[in-house]
């Protein structure tokens, strides 16, 4: 019998050392992974700080009550209720410099190409704009078949290296690699994985055994030009055309039930007036 994983809650308050050991414990021993634990307890914090827009690609949780400002989109490849934006990430529908803030948790070992992911949250994000990219290392295959990669510490910072590195989490040691395993069956989680799980947090981190890596990266401020006056205003105005986008063109006007691009005259659906789906949830051909 292998027991259920289980995404936790976000932490949104300031924990005290013991809140924090107990609260993980139970955390452990409900299914939350040693992962996800460290996720929940940096999502809040970071997204308290953009002040602006942010996208989290891949989501399903709306977090725009915790922002100072803007629209927490929420944007997927799949047409799913609770997104805003249906498009596939690596061609974002967005303005260059246009997003103060990225979200990217999980998502990039789906993607068949997540470099091109990666250069686009580079792209839309406006200089001085920040993203948390949050990928796994030593986990497990999960969501077969759509399960492509694992990253090394090393080869984010390679791939990151045109943002500034604002920090690196590497979220356990051995014995926390030991007790993500140890989780899946109840007779071992609830007694040679929990006694893992807490030693792990008295040892350093280590980039070999670290089942996740999580990332914080900003774009440099002084690359302000032109065309990044600004992220006010409706997070709507800068959506493109994503076969355009990068040709700086391809604004999209409205006409009846679709939004139409100005420069090919590509058309996508909108529905309820809110959510515009570029994509079709098929990874080969996405524009149409
Ligand atoms: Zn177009």
């Amino acid at each position: 019998m292998a027991f259920k994983y289980n995404s936790g809650q976000l932490i949104y308050f300031r924990e005290s050392h013991g809140r924090k050991f107990f609260r993980r414990t139970q955390d452990y021993l409900s299914g939350v992974t040693v992962a996800r634990q460290s996720i929940n307890e940096s999502l809040i914090d970071f997204v308290r700080e953009i002040d602006g827009n942010i996208v989290e690609i891949g989501g399903s949780q709306n977090l725009e009550e915790y922002m100072k400002s803007g629209k927490y989109v929420l944007l997927d490849l799949i047409n799913t209720e609770s997104n805003d934006v249906t498009a596939n990430a690596e061609k974002l529908p967005f303005a260059s410099n246009s997003m103060s803030g990225f979200v990217c948790i999980s998502v990039l070992e789906h993607t068949p190409n997540p470099q091109k992911v990666i250069n686009e949250i580079w792209r839309c994000l406006r200089p001085g704009g920040k993203a948390f990219i949050s990928v796994p290392w030593m986990f497990e295959a999960h969501m077969e078949p759509y399960d492509f990669f694992r990253f090394s510490p090393f080869l984010m910072k390679k791939w990151l290296s045109d943002f500034d590195l604002v920090d690196i989490q590497l979220v356990n040691g051995y014995l926390g690699l030991l007790a993500h395993y140890l989780q899946k069956k109840p007779l071992t989680r609830f007694t040679i994985g929990l006694w893992s799980f807490w030693l792990d947090q008295l040892a350093p981190n280590k980039a070999a055994w670290t089942t996740q890596i999580n990332i914080w990266v900003s774009k440099e401020k002084d690359l302000l030009n032109e065309a990044s006056d600004d992220d006010s205003g409706d997070w709507i105005q800068h959506l493109r055309c994503p076969s355009c986008v990068i040709l700086k063109g391809g604004e999209l006007f409205e006409k009846g039930s679709c939004k139409i691009c100005k420069d090919c005259g590509s058309r996508y659906p909108v529905i309820n007036h809110k959510k515009i789906v570029f994509a079709t949830g098929d990874l080969n051909n996405h524009d149409q």
